[in-house]
């Protein structure tokens, strides 16, 4: 039988609720047990899919296309879980689902109600990922007392009652402040965080302890007398430097062994020395190297979080430290290339949406091309490429993507969808996993090995077919394509040492210990780039 383990957070939010579900996940399947983690985020919208990726965060895309919230990264990146359209569920999307069943009459004239039955969907939809896991994390998003959250917590309080103790855990994640006036960690929000969940019926097991340092023992007994949870039980969740060693954190203090006997599951054999040679080489680089990213950001780096993360990954490969210059890029088409990506080693432009900044994303686009400086494009960023190429070397002056120059002369990219009416790729966004075919000899397939992948997309427009033959002609290489729809997927020019541009985003399969190959190679380009012109500056 599937055991849960419900997470919810306290006193206010962003303490990491997200990488503490996933940290416990990595532990648990260091035990060799089967386990996954779901996310529910109790907020109206059906999906993350039209937030503002500068409020929300990320919008993560899974596999099978579920745009979702970006704690589904981390679950991924921590576990070896693959997420789906059931690993996030939003109060909107349960609510949908309730009022559709609804109009039907499937409720056959009875009332309508939050209890039973959008706790009922709720606890449903735990059940759709527990088929052949022992162990479902479950993560309530928000901070206890907000009302919308309340039909969540009230279905996790009825999971216990059904499913028994032993097969629930409840774990809450708190915040216990250092106040530096007085030299004091206080405990009281904890106190009142743990209050208002008991008032609803749930007793916590576990309190993961979000503070600056080791809570003592005096501390954690005073926290384990107010709240009622177990002195071992009361862990502390430390600040630190790197996210992956928050598990580390969690396996010194016993976490793993707390939750394995509180579910009556034995303990086995602990791997964990993989990961713990990974965070040791992450946090001991040889060297750096530095990565221009052109993007809009209004100082929100959250909605780019699994781009960092995948470069953090490429880093450690080559045991080189990444440092990212957040670069406007407005500021380029004010002023010059040169001095905005002065001691730059690579530049890359990331996925983004609607038309500004694009022509300071084409400037850098000329500049590494011209000054053979390693670039990666990401989506947009591979569609900025394409067009730089269009105009400055297939001889397509003003050409564009209709996105960013709705009456171009050149249309390179376009709503091919729309055109061919192709249904299938659903809504009207080519969303999840799609398969790519690697050109013998390529960039793309030497730092692949491979000449079949898949990887995720999230984007409307694309490379229109009419073009594929002039821009080849005129020496741009595809080297990827999609052998359903024919579809341009990868983007390469010759007699540089490393340009590649990917219409999909490979960021979001790339993991501390599987580095994502286009990143990897990309981050040695990159450092090749800098020991030349180090070399150059030293012998001038
Ligand atoms: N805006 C572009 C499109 O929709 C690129 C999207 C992206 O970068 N994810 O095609």
């Amino acid at each position: 039988m599937t055991k849960y383990i419900f997470v919810t957070g306290g006193v206010l939010s962003a303490l990491g609720k997200g990488i503490a579900a996933s940290s416990m996940g990595m532990l648990l399947e260091s035990h060799g047990y089967q386990i996954t983690l779901q996310k529910f985020d109790p907020y109206l919208n059906v999906d993350p899919g039209t937030m503002n990726p500068f409020q929300h965060g990320e919008v993560y895309v899974t596999d099978d296309g579920a745009e979702t919230d970006l704690d589904l990264g981390h679950y991924e990146r921590f576990t070896s879980t693959c997420t789906t359209q059931s690993h996030n569920w939003t109060a909107g999307k349960i609510y949908e689902f309730i009022l559709q069943k609804e109009r039907k009459g499937e409720y056959l004239g009875k009332t309508v109600q939050v209890i039973p039955h959008v706790t009922d969907e709720i606890r449903k939809a735990f059940r759709t990922v527990s088929d052949q896991n022992d162990i479902v994390i479950g993560e309530i998003g928000g901070t206890v007392g907000d009302i919308e959250g309340q039909p969540f917590l009230e279905a996790i309080r009825q999971m216990r009652l059904a499913l028994g103790v032993q097969n629930t855990l409840f774990v809450h994640l708190t915040l216990v402040p250092f106040i530096k006036t007085s030299g004091e960690l206080k405990t009281k929000p904890t106190q009142h965080s743990v209050r208002e969940l008991r008032a609803i019926g749930i007793q916590p097991d576990i309190l993961l302890c979000r503070t600056d340092r080791f809570l003592g023992k005096n501390i954690r007994s005073k926290i384990s007398l107010f709240t009622n949870v177990p002195l071992d039980a009361v862990i502390t969740a430390k600040d630190v430097e790197n996210i992956y060693e928050i598990p580390l954190v969690f396996a010194q203090q016993g976490l793993d062994n707390i939750i394995l006997k509180q579910m009556n599951l034995s303990p086995r054999r602990r791997r964990l020395s993989r990961w713990k040679s990974m965070v040791k080489r992450m946090k001991s680089p040889q060297d750096e190297v530095n990565i221009a990213l052109i993007g809009k950001y209004a100082g929100l780096h959250d909605s780019y979080i699994s781009l960092i993360q995948a470069l953090v990954h490429a880093g450690t490969a080559h045991r080189l430290k990444v440092n990212v210059s957040w670069i406007e890029a407005e500021q380029l088409e004010e002023e010059p290339p040169e001095e905005v990506l002065k001691g730059i080693d690579g530049i890359l432009v990331p996925g983004g949406f609607g038309s500004r900044g694009i022509e300071g994303k084409i400037q850098a686009t000329t500049y590494a091309r011209e000054h053979k400086l390693p670039f990666f494009g990401l989506c947009l960023g591979m569609q900025c490429a394409a067009v730089e190429y269009a105009r400055n070397i297939s001889g397509f002056p003003g050409a564009n993507s209709t996105e960013f120059d709705p009456s171009t002369p050149y249309k390179i990219f376009f709503k091919w969808r729309e055109l061919k009416g192709v249904q299938d790729l659903g809504g009207t966004m080519r969303l999840g996993q799609y398969k790519c075919q690697l050109e013998r000899n390529s960039l793309a397939e030497k730092a692949y090995r491979k000449q079949t992948v898949f990887e995720r997309h999230r984007h409307r427009f694309e490379f229109n077919p009419q073009y594929e033959k002039p821009l080849k002609d005129s020496g741009l290489i595809i080297s990827g394509k999609n052998p359903q729809y024919g579809l341009v997927e990868i983007v390469e020019i010759p007699n540089h040492p490393w340009f590649l541009g990917c219409q999909f985003h490979p960021e979001f399969k790339s993991k501390p210990l599987q580095p994502h190959p286009l990143f990897k190679s990309f981050i040695g380009a990159s450092y090749a780039y800098r020991c030349q012109k180090n070399k150059n500056h030293s012998s001038s």
